[in-house]
C-alpha cells in the first residue's frame, strides 16, 4: 500500500489497527448474542475443517464462497494443495494467513491475504462456506496457554501431543444467518488488507446477500434459511473417519502411556529386589528370577561375560516347571555368533523364531542349543557398565510357536540390564571397599609393628651411646685406652643409627609411593662400575673378596632410574662382600632374559642362606643373627629397599642358595629399552 501523505497514512494505519485488533469471534458473538461458543481441541477443528472442505470438493455447489483463515503460514502450507483444488470449483476462494516465509497477498489460483502479525486473526481459526442453498461456518479463537501451563501439561503426560491438545472456543454451525454474518466480518477484514478486491467482494456480497442482515434479522432468518439442498451424508462420514483417526491416535498414545507405566512399575519392582543386596551373586539370582517370571519366559539366564572371554559359566537361572536346566554348564562364547553380534554392535540380539533364522540354522553351536533345549524364541541382552561388558541376560521361549513380544517387553529387559549393570558395579565397589578396608587394617598393623621394631632398633644403639657417654662423663679416671674404646663404640653406634634412620626413611618413601622415578636408557656396565667404586671407597682393599663382572656382549640398554639402579647394585654387592670371606669370590653378571628384561645376578661364594629363609631375607629388619648379635653391621632394611626399587620399574628380585656356606645368588630383572622407546629418547 503506497501512502503519500503523513497524516493520512497515520489515520489509515490507525483505522487498520482498530479493525484488525478485534477478534472476529468476539464481533460475531456481540452481533448474535444468542450463540453459545463451545470448546474445541485442535484435533477436532482439523477434522471438522477437512470434512467441510471435502464436502465442497464432493458436492456440486455453484461457485461457493470459501473463506479460510489460518493462524500462521505453516498451517496453511499443509493445506495449500486442497485450496488449489477448491479454487477449481469457485473464483470466490479467499485464504488468509500470517506470513512466515513465502506467504504474500496475491491473486494466483485464489485470493491470498497476508495479514498483519498484530491482527487478532493470529489467534483464530475460520472456515466459511456459502453457497446458494448451503452455508456453514467454523469461527474459533485459541485459548492462550502460558509457558507454565505448557510445562505442567508436559509433566503430567509426557507422551501427549502438545499441538493437537491446543484448545479453542468458538462456533460451528450450518445456520445460514450466522454463516453470512461471519462471512460479512471476514470479507470486511479482507478488504482492509486488499482494497483492490472491493469489486470482487461486492459481487459475492450481492450474490449471497452478505451484509444484508443486522443482528435481529439474523435471528429471524435463522430458521427460515436453514435449508440445504446438498447431501450431507459424505460430510458426516468423512467427519466420522477423521474423528476415528484422531481417536485411534489418542488410543495409541494411551497405550504407550500405559506400557510406559507398566514398564516403570516392573523396573521399579525388579530394581528394588536386586538393590536389596550388595552381594553380586544374590543380585544376579534375584534379577534372573524376577525377569523370567514377569516376562513369562521358559528360561532366564544371567551369566558373567566379558568381550574377551571365550566361555561363560551359567551361574543364574530361572526355569519354568518341566524346562531343562542349564545351570552350572559352561557355554562356549568364542564360536557363538549371537554373542559375537552382541559384542560387535554393543546391543541386544533377538531371534524371533529360531526355526526361521539363518543365524541359528548356520551355527552348529547355536543349533545344538536350539535342539537340545527346545528354544523357539531367543533374546540376548548385554549388561554394560560405562561401555564395559559385564554379563549377558538370556531369555528363552520354548514351545511349538515363536513368542510374541508385547510392546515394551524388550525395553523392559534393556532397562533391567542397565539396573543390573549399576547394581553389579555397586556390589563390586563395595567388595573393593571391604578389601581396601582390610588392606588398610593390615597396613595399620604393619605400621604399629614397624614403630615397635624401629623403636627397638633405635633404642639399642642409643642405649650403648648413652652408657659410653655417661661412663666417660662420670669416670674421669678411666684409662685412656678404655676411653678410646668407649668413644669408638659411641661413634660407630651413632653412625649405625644414622644409617638406620636414612634407610628407614628411604623405605617408607618407596612404600608410600612418594618417590619420583626418572627412567633413562642406561648401559648396565656403567651402573655396575659406579656401584663398585662406592664399595671400594668405603672398604679396605684387602678385606674385599675378588670381584668379577660378566656382562653378555651386545646387552641392550636398560630402562631405569640410574640412581636407584646403582643403589640396588650397591646394596647387593655390599651384602655379598659382608657375607663372603676375603678369599671368596663375587661375580656380577647380566644377560638378556627375554626380549623385554635383562637379568642381573650378584653371586658370591660366602656363607649362603638356608633354603627356607630365601624369601624372608627380604622382610624388613630380617637379619639371620638377630639385630643384637650382628657381626656384619647393616640395618636389616637393605633387601626390603631393593625389592621396593625393583618393583618400581616392574621387575622381580629373588634369592637363590643351596644352604649354609654354599654361597648365595641375588637376581633381579630390569626392563630393556625397546626400539620405539629408543627412537623417542633419540628424538
Ligand atoms: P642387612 O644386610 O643390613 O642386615 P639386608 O636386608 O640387606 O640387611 O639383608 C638381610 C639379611 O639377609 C642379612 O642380614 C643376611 O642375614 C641375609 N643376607 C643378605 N645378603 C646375603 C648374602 N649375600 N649372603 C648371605 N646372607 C645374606
Amino acid at each position: 500500500m503506497q501512502l503519500r501523505d503523513g497524516f493520512l497514512s497515520r489515520l489509515l494505519l490507525e483505522t487498520i489497527y482498530m479493525s484488525i485488533s478485534t477478534s472476529v469471534l468476539s464481533d460475531l458473538l456481540q452481533t448474535l448474542p444468542y450463540l453459545r461458543p463451545q470448546l474445541y481441541f485442535k484435533a477436532s477443528l482439523t477434522a471438522l475443517s477437512h470434512a467441510m472442505e471435502d464436502q465442497v470438493l464432493a458436492a456440486t455447489l455453484d461457485a461457493p464462497l470459501v473463506i479460510a483463515s489460518f493462524q500462521r503460514e505453516r498451517f496453511y502450507r499443509q493445506e495449500a494443495h486442497r485450496y488449489e483444488r477448491l479454487a477449481q470449483r469457485s473464483d470466490q476462494v479467499y485464504v488468509l494467513a500470517a506470513p512466515e516465509t513465502d506467504f504474500a497477498s496475491s491473486s494466483e489460483y485464489y485470493e491470498k491475504v497476508a495479514f498483519d502479525l498484530e491482527d487478532a486473526l493470529c489467534h483464530e481459526w475460520h472456515l466459511i462456506v456459502i453457497a446458494q442453498n448451503y452455508a456453514t461456518c467454523l469461527v474459533c479463537r485459541e485459548f492462550p496457554r502460558s509457558a507454565n501451563q505448557d510445562l505442567q501439561l508436559r509433566e503430567l503426560s509426557p507422551n501427549l501431543d502438545m499441538d493437537t491438545a491446543r484448545r479453542f472456543e468458538g462456533v460451528w454451525t450450518s445456520e445460514r444467518g450466522v454463516s453470512l454474518k461471519a462471512a460479512d466480518l471476514l470479507l470486511a477484514r479482507i478488504q482492509t488488507y486488499r482494497p483492490e478486491l472491493a469489486n470482487k467482494i461486492n459481487d459475492v456480497r450481492r450474490r449471497f446477500h452478505i451484509g444484508k442482515y443486522n443482528s435481529i434479522d439474523v435471528v429471524t432468518v435463522q430458521t427460515s434459511e436453514y435449508a440445504c439442498d446438498i447431501d450431507t451424508d459424505p460430510f458426516v462420514q468423512r467427519l466420522v473417519t477423521y474423528l476415528q483417526a484422531s481417536q485411534y491416535k489418542l488410543h495409541k498414545a494411551y497405550r504407550s502411556i500405559a506400557a510406559q507405566a507398566r514398564k516403570e512399575r516392573l523396573v521399579n519392582s525388579i530394581t528394588t529386589t536386586i538393590r536389596r543386596s550388595l552381594n553380586p551373586q544374590e543380585v544376579l539370582h534375584a534379577a534372573a528370577q524376577e525377569l523370567g517370571q514377569i516376562l513369562g519366559a521358559c528360561r532366564c539366564l544371567i551369566y558373567r561375560a566379558s568381550k574377551i572371554e571365550s566361555s561363560a559359566n551359567i551361574e543364574h537361572e530361572f526355569i519354568r516347571a518341566g524346562i531343562t536346566s542349564v545351570k552350572g554348564q559352561t557355554w562356549q562364547l568364542d564360536n557363538n555368533p549371537l554373542f559375537a553380534e552382541v559384542v560387535q554392535y554393543s546391543e541386544g540380539v533377538c531371534v524371533a523364531d529360531t526355526m526361521n533364522d539363518s543365524r541359528t540354522s548356520n551355527s552348529p553351536v547355536i543349533w545344538k542349543h536350539v535342539e537340545k533345549l527346545g528354544i523357539r524364541s531367543w533374546l540376548l541382552e548385554p549388561v554394560f557398565y560405562q561401555g564395559r561388558l559385564l554379563g549377558i541376560i538370556e531369555l528363552h521361549y520354548c514351545g511349538n510357536s515363536p513368542h510374541t513380544w508385547h510392546t515394551g517387553e524388550i525395553d523392559l529387559v534393556k532397562a533391567i540390564a542397565i539396573q543390573i549393570g549399576a547394581a553389579l558395579i555397586q556390589a563390586e565397589s563395595f567388595a573393593n571397599l571391604e578389601e581396601l578396608n582390610s588392606q588398610l587394617e593390615a597396613l595399620d598393623r604393619t605400621r604399629s609393628n614397624l614403630i615397635a621394631i624401629t623403636g627397638h632398633e633405635l633404642r639399642t644403639p642409643l642405649s650403648t651411646i648413652q652408657v659410653c657417654l655417661e661412663s666417660l662423663a662420670t669416670e674421669p679416671d678411666m684409662p685412656l685406652e678404655l676411653r678410646q674404646v668407649m668413644l669408638n663404640t659411641a661413634l660407630s653406634d651413632s653412625e649405625r643409627m644414622r644409617k638406620l634412620v636414612q634407610d628407614f626413611l628411604t623405605l617408607s618413601n618407596l612404600e608410600s609411593g612418594r618417590v619420583e622415578w626418572h627412567p633413562e636408557s642406561l648401559p648396565l656396565e656403567e651402573c655396575i662400575d659406579l656401584a663398585l667404586s662406592r664399595i671400594r671407597a668405603r672398604t679396605a682393599k684387602e678385606d674385599l673378596p675378588q670381584i668379577n663382572t660378566d656382562i653378555a656382549d651386545n646387552l641392550p640398554l636398560v630402562l631405569a632410574d640410574g640412581d636407584w639402579l646403582v643403589e640396588v647394585l650397591a646394596k647387593l654387592m655390599d651384602n655379598a662382600c659382608k657375607f663372603t670371606p676375603s678369599d671368596g669370590k663375587i661375580t656380577i653378571s647380566g644377560r638378556l632374559l627375554n626380549n623385554q628384561m635383562v637379568e642381573v645376578t650378584v653371586a658370591d661364594t660366602g656363607r649362603g642362606i638356608e633354603p627356607n629363609r630365601l624369601e624372608i631375607v627380604f622382610d624388613r629388619f630380617y637379619q639371620e643373627e638377630g639385630a643384637l648379635r650382628r657381626t656384619a653391621g647393616g640395618t636389616g632394611l637393605g633387601l626390603a629397599i631393593c625389592r621396593q626399587i625393583v618393583k618400581g620399574w616392574g621387575g622381580d628380585i629373588w634369592a637363590q642358595s643351596t644352604g649354609k656356606n654354599q654361597g648365595s645368588e641375588f637376581h633381579f630383572t630390569v626392563p630393556i629399552v625397546t626400539k620405539t622407546q629408543e627412537s623417542v629418547v633419540r628424538s
